[in-house]
């Protein structure tokens, strides 16, 4: 089902997609997951809705609000990494980032961890606001290649790219789902370095 509008956050970005409820007044059916093709946002749909209905969306809160912490803190990774000179990011999710090539050492993520922990402790707002394509590639020789490919990648039209900072520690453009503040993510519970084939090195975090 495709609605105008929607609180769904579809699977997009290295998000997961919400799950939750439509209801109308006589009947109240399951999202199970939220999928974009084009420009329309498919609600899939535990049952039927007539066509036309007028209905009250609900998400599932508890694994919505993890994603945004784990998204956020992966934000905020990233940003540190970039900083300890990890290497190109080549990947990233809710639970790990890749990083090729790269020689980060197992030092560098205990650093990088009591920053993370000091960072949550200070409980910075993060700042979310819209910059013009133009904008960003005027400041393109301060990026790295890596940011002026994933520029690239998005389509011509999009002009108003919706940017994330943490200020002080982590830029970039995204359209997902973040919290308010870093106090919100939580410290790091687990942190650790695999090394992998041909100078890839994967750091993967869980939550407390
Ligand atoms: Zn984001």
């Amino acid at each position: 089902m495709v609605l105008d509008k929607t609180v769904f956050y579809p699977e997009s970005g290295g998000q997961p997609t919400d799950t939750g409820v439509l209801r109308t007044d006589e009947q109240e059916v399951a999202v199970l997951k939220v999928m974009k093709r084009g420009r329309d946002l498919f609600h899939h749909l535990d049952g039927n809705l007539p066509m036309y209905a007028t209905v009250h969306g609900a998400i599932d809160w508890e694994p919505r609000y993890y994603n945004m912490r784990r998204h956020s803190a992966e934000h905020l990774l990233t940003g540190l990494f970039e900083m300890a000179d990890a290497g190109p990011k080549v990947y990233s999710d809710l639970t790990r980032l890749d990083f090729k090539p790269s020689k980060i050492t197992e030092e560098a993520v205990r650093r990088v961890e009591a920053e993370f922990n000091d960072i949550v402790g200070e409980d910075i707002p993060l700042s979310i606001y819209y910059a013009s394509r133009e904008e960003l590639e005027d400041e393109e020789d301060e990026e790295d290649e890596r940011k002026r490919g994933f520029l690239d990648k998005i389509p011509r039209a999009l002009d108003r790219l919706r940017m994330v900072e943490i200020p002080g520690h982590a830029l970039t453009f995204c359209f997902g789902t973040h919290v308010r503040s870093t106090g919100e993510i939580g410290r790091i519970s687990e942190m650790f370095l695999k090394v992998g084939k041909k100078g890839t090195r994967t750091v993967h975090f869980t939550l407390k």
